[in-house]
């Protein structure tokens, strides 16, 4: 059975360059309705606590660099067949191989500066979501 929720960051490469609301519209355009949502700025603790699946990769360390060099908006959102749909809407990891009209290849300007996140499981779209927001945080 597919999950309804999905945890999604807008990361700080995307905030800098005033991306919020462009891409926001996007998501709230392909149905996605936001249950949560913050913005912050992640510690270093929390974002290898975030990113812990990657540990050791080569990429891990500039991972972490990055997505603490400023801050984030984190959200929460419900669509039905969530994971699955937002992986659509955002496109692949690598821009250069994301479809054309996806988030990441409109706004991502690398492999790692790629402008969002999005859960892969539902699972860990459960697991991200109490990363980020309690109960009373959620509507
Ligand atoms: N990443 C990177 N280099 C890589 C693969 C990934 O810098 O070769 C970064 C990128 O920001 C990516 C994040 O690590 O979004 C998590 O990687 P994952 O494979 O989980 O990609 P995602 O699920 O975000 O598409
Ligand atoms: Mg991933």
């Amino acid at each position: 059975m597919s999950g309804n929720i999905t945890l999604t960051m807008i990361k700080p490469d995307a905030v800098r360059k005033n991306q919020i609301g462009p891409i926001l519209k996007m998501m709230n355009e392909a149905g996605f309705r936001i249950r949560g949502m913050k913005y912050t700025r992640l510690s270093k603790e929390q974002a290898e606590a975030f990113y812990a699946v990657h540990r050791g990769k080569p990429f891990y360390e500039s991972l972490v660099e990055f997505m603490t060099s400023g801050p984030i908006v984190a959200a929460m959102l419900e669509k039905e067949d969530a994971v699955t749909a937002f992986r659509e809407l955002i496109g692949a990891t690598n821009p250069a191989n994301a479809a054309p009209g996806t988030i990441r290849a409109l706004f991502a300007e690398s492999v790692q500066n790629n402008a969002v996140h999005g859960s892969d499981s539902d699972e860990n779209a459960v697991i991200e979501s109490d990363f980020f927001f309690s109960k009373v945080e959620r509507f």
